[in-house]
């Protein structure tokens, strides 16, 4: 008997009437679609268009954990967060955290897990951040790209999930990592 394949259309979906691209920057695009939702009304949705972006763990045989401080600007504050960085065009998930973790951190990892991906602003960008746990940790020489000023903090992986916990860490994809490795060396 052959199957007929049917696209389901999702009942909650808006139907998009018009797209523009408002501003076209280096990496981000701001996008104004004009929609008609599923009861009849015309509205418009304003987000931000990203690339995309892999974060990494980077773990050592005894547990300690590099994490970066970093200055964010948009926050005019610095923050303690897991090495990360925006995928390059047609660039995997894994080989930019692989290509990241050098440049960042300067280690080399030879055990590569994948722990989970997310949305982390699904109300107004389509940025997927995939998280991934590197091991077999080896120096090889960081190299950071001018104007990106980065320091490293080692600490136990328990500290990471207890700074998680108690609000000492606010970066999004930090929290979610720690929460992902907490299960995972709960295993
Ligand atoms: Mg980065």
């Amino acid at each position: 008997m052959q199957r007929a394949i049917m696209t389901v259309k999702d009942p909650l979906a808006d139907e998009v009437l018009s797209s523009e691209v408002k501003y076209k920057g280096s990496f981000l695009q701001v996008i104004r679609d004009e929609v008609r939702t599923p009861d009849g009304v015309i509205s418009c949705r304003e987000y931000l268009r990203h690339p995309g972006a892999a974060a990494i763990i980077p773990m050592f045989d005894d547990g300690r954990v590099i994490l970066e401080k970093q200055y964010r600007h948009p926050l005019r504050k610095t923050f303690l967060e897991i090495p990360a960085g925006k995928l390059d065009p047609r660039e995997s998930p894994l080989n930019c955290a692989k290509r990241e973790l050098i440049e960042e951190t300067g280690y080399e990892a030879s055990k590569w897990k994948l722990l989970g991906r997310f949305n982390n602003a699904i109300g107004y960008s389509d940025e997927e951040i995939t998280v991934f746990l590197a091991r077999d940790l080896k120096k090889v020489g960081q190299h950071l790209d001018p104007g990106e000023v980065l320091e490293l903090v080692e600490m136990p992986w328990t500290e990471l999930v207890s700074k998680s916990l108690n609000g000492e860490i606010r970066d999004v994809k930090t929290i979610v990592a720690a929460m992902w490795l907490a299960h995972e060396m709960a295993d």
